[in-house]
């Protein structure tokens, strides 16, 4: 039969294994875990202690019984702090659990039993009055109250104190020792259920969101501190019970709402949870945009719908503020090209319905780039600015500023009646052209800041958005290109030359790897030796689609795009490669003469490039001439008379092609280093007829020789023209009387002296 005492021992282990149950289904809850502990070591400890006391031989129980109390006072302890917040660990637990078995084993060893029980005794009380104090601070009324009736039941233990600790106490002493146990045992595991509760709401009350759980009949069970306060309520308890207020200004909208989420409800619990988004208008303050979710659960058999308020304030401001970023320049606060473009497309449709036009003005400024690069970035950022603001006070009611890139901006014109439209963007365009002009000076350098204007109309079929403007930038371009500082509209066969343009580009890309290239070379006889000392290399492009392109339609192309580049680097190599070969199989050594185009010497490398390729091949540099353009020598680009000079000092030959059709400008003649001028075919093919070409080749020839540069004399057709530029001490003749240009293999078997016999002279074609 179990003696008597050990039925405390059964029922405080029995209260240590509900503590553990309770913290296996609240782990976090570690207070039931050391109250767990602390309670089956107490059992254990009493258990053993009981022993101890009836077979004191027995020396085991009693280090046992002195090990259990000890965790028992140290876990009893911990499980307390826990409840304010201090967690502790296994280590501290044991190591406390320890010190105080030691402390009892201690006095105990001594060889005062008695002192050792009035010590645990003495110990107990401490650590439950601790509790109960502890507790009282907290606010755990019930709890403190069960701690300060233990800490008193142990008083009554002074009664008798030499059974303290012993199976021989006063029943009813045991009793009241035993009663109060489990009464503190009920409250501890009350106040863990308490705790957990209360953590749960606090989870509840801290949540950023509004809650809400409310049933079919729309009162609410329960509601957390946000959704009272957006419903205008001190606390969630005033609101439980109450039906619940619709935080909207549409009542229509959310009463359907509300009915539609019964609905669905009624016929069972919702698969997924519905989200809306809508204005939720508090019952105080401003309305806020809100996502707003609706779930449901089924609670003792009825249905609850759970909703839930996100504010989405900020996460709109957020996304405001990123569209606004992403549809704003940087630089100048204007909108952007992506703006433009969408705005654009509202305008055109607008302008289609109501029978208006609009116009796109695309603005370029003229040299910014070298404002750019001589001034550096951070002047024309400030340019850039002062400019956009400048465009910016002249807008008009309706009009649409961008700026799309770089130097590029848009202005929008809308809703223009279709006639006088036209008058009214000349005036515009007029007016800001004279806005952006500007003059200064810097480091005793001029500039001038002037723009290209190019206008595109809405037509009646209706453009997109991209197509106006692009349209606006090809008469942009054609702006440019009639000379800066002016303005152009967009006419149609423009866009057919933009489209051909862009057509022979496609094609030209795969030129190159496709090997569609080829160069033929066109004989030049000296005059006074009759020799042919060089030899033009001309480019040729035979497509499978497009058939034979003549250069003079696909270099304009290539140049516009960087496509020339790439040919023209080809066109490099294959000349000089030419060169050497001729060099090496018959000791032909005409110096061949190469067109350059204008990008080519803008190309960073251009020059060692040319070094290279001669060196690669065994060419010497005397044995190439570049064909300069006049455009070449206006454009500004700075480091070019420069890199003439090196060119010229290491023995390249500088030609400067088609002289008189362009700006014919004698200063170019003396700035730069230059050996050959190339007399431009049209004067050549007029020799006979006008006594004023007559005399203008007459002039060029006196003139270049004056500045000992040599003359070649291009498209000599005749023998006539052949005489007279003879006669007038041309240096050079080149001209299909003297020979076509030709396949490499040709110009070999072609004459390579003019005997001045007009039988030697190969086959003349006129
Ligand atoms: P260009 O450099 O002035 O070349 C002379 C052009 O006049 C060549 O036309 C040549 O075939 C033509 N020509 C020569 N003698 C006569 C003649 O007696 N009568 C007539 N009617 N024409 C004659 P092509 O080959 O069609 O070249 C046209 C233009 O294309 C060239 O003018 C040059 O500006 C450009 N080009 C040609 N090849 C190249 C090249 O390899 N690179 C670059 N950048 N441009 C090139
Ligand atoms: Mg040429
Ligand atoms: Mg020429």
């Amino acid at each position: 039969m179990v003696p008597v005492h050990d039925l405390g021992v059964a029922a405080l282990a029995i209260l240590g294994v509900a503590f553990l149950i309770g913290w296996s289904s609240a782990r976090l809850n570690q207070a039931t875990l050391l109250w767990g502990i602390a309670h089956l070591s107490l059992a254990g400890a009493t258990f053993t202690g009981y022993r101890y006391h009836l077979q004191p031989e027995s020396l085991w129980l009693g280090v046992m019984a002195t090990l259990l109390t000890g965790f028992f006072l140290a876990s009893l302890h911990g499980g307390t702090n826990f409840l304010r917040g201090r967690i502790i660990g296994p280590g501290t637990l044991i190591g406390r659990s320890l010190g105080v078995a030691f402390l009892i084993a201690v006095v105990g060893i001594g060889g005062d039993k008695r002192a050792a029980s009035i010590l645990v005794l003495g110990l107990m009380m401490l650590v439950y009055g601790v509790s109960a104090y502890l507790c009282l601070r907290m606010h755990y009324r019930l709890l403190a109250a069960a701690f300060s009736l233990k800490t008193a039941a142990f008083l009554l233990y002074f009664l008798e104190p030499s059974t303290i600790g012993t199976p021989f106490q006063n029943p009813d002493i045991l009793s009241v020792g035993w009663v109060s146990s489990v009464l503190l045992g009920l409250v501890l595991v009350d106040a863990a259920i308490a705790q957990t509760r209360q953590r749960l709401s606090n989870v509840i009350k801290h949540l950023p969101d509004a809650l809400v759980a409310r049933r079919l009949d729309g009162k609410i069970l329960f509601c957390n501190d946000r959704f009272a306060q957006l419903a205008g309520s001190a606390s969630p308890a005033e609101l439980e019970g109450q039906q619940v207020p619709l935080l909207t200004r549409e009542q229509e909208e959310a009463e359907a709402m509300f009915r539609k989420v019964n609905a669905m409800v009624q016929s069972g619990p919702m698969d997924a949870p519905m989200r809306l988004e809508r204005a939720v208008t508090p019952a105080r303050g401003e309305p806020f945009p809100a996502e707003i979710i609706f779930s449901s659960y089924m609670d003792l058999g009825y249905p609850v719908i759970l909703g839930l308020i996100r504010d989405l304030s900020e996460r709109k401001r957020g996304e405001e503020e990123r569209l606004h970023q992403a549809n704003t320049d940087q630089l100048t606060g204007l909108p952007n090209r992506r703006f433009l473009e969408q705005q654009l497309d509202a305008v055109l449709w607008i302008a289609h319905r109501q029978h208006t036009q609009c116009a796109v003005l695309l603005i370029d400024l003229d040299h910014f780039k070298k404002v750019n690069d001589t001034l550096g970035h951070a002047f024309g950022d400030e340019l850039l600015r002062e400019i956009a603001q400048a465009l910016q006070d002249q807008l008009r009611p309706g009009d649409l500023l961008a700026r799309l890139s770089g130097d590029e901006f848009a202005l929008v014109m809308a809703g223009l009646p279709s006639l006088m439209s036209i008058l009214e963007v000349e005036a515009r365009a007029l007016a800001l052209l004279q806005l952006i002009r500007r003059q200064f000076k810097s480091d005793g350098m001029d500039y001038q800041i002037e723009a290209s204007i190019g206008v595109a109309f809405s037509t009646r079929e209706g453009l997109s958005a991209p197509v106006l403007l692009q349209r606006a930038e090809v008469a942009m371009y054609e702006s440019k290109a009639r000379g800066r500082g002016g303005w152009c509209f967009f006419e149609s066969d423009m866009d057919e030359r933009l489209a051909e343009s862009l057509r022979l580009e496609s094609a030209l890309r795969q030129a190159v790897p496709r090997g569609e290239l080829r160069l033929h070379y066109q004989p030049i006889y000296s005059c006074s030796t009759g020799r042919m000392t060089k030899a033009e290399a001309l480019v040729r492009w035979e497509n499978p689609q497009l058939g034979w392109v003549p250069p003079g339609r696909f270099i304009p192309a290539a140049e516009e795009s960087s496509l020339i580049l790439e040919v023209g680097q080809w066109i490099l190599e294959e000349a000089i490669r030419q060169a050497a070969q001729w060099r090496a199989q018959s000791g032909l050594a005409p110096v061949i003469s190469i067109n350059v185009s204008v990008r080519q010497f803008a190309q960073p490398g251009f020059e060692s490039q040319v070094f290279a390729l001669l060196e690669r091949y065994g060419v010497p540099p005397a044995g190439i001439e570049l064909e300069l353009t006049e455009t070449l020598l206006a454009s500004d680009q700075e480091d070019l008379p420069a890199l003439l000079h090196r060119l010229h000092d290491a023995g390249v030959g500088l030609s400067l092609d088609d002289f008189g059709t362009g700006y014919s400008s004698l200063s170019y003649l003396s700035r730069f280093s230059l050996n050959t001028v190339k007399i431009d075919r049209s004067f050549v093919m007029g020799l006979q007829e006008s006594s004023r070409n007559h005399s203008l080749v007459r002039a060029i020839i006196s003139m270049a020789h004056s500045l000992h540069l040599n003359v070649v004399a291009e498209g000599v057709e005749t023998w006539r023209q052949y005489e007279i530029l003879k006669a007038e001490g041309c240096d050079y003749l080149q001209g299909y009387l003297l020979g076509r240009p030709m396949a490499a293999d040709q110009l070999r078997a072609h004459p390579q002296v003019l005997a001045g016999e007009e039988s030697n002279i190969p086959d003349a074609v006129i």
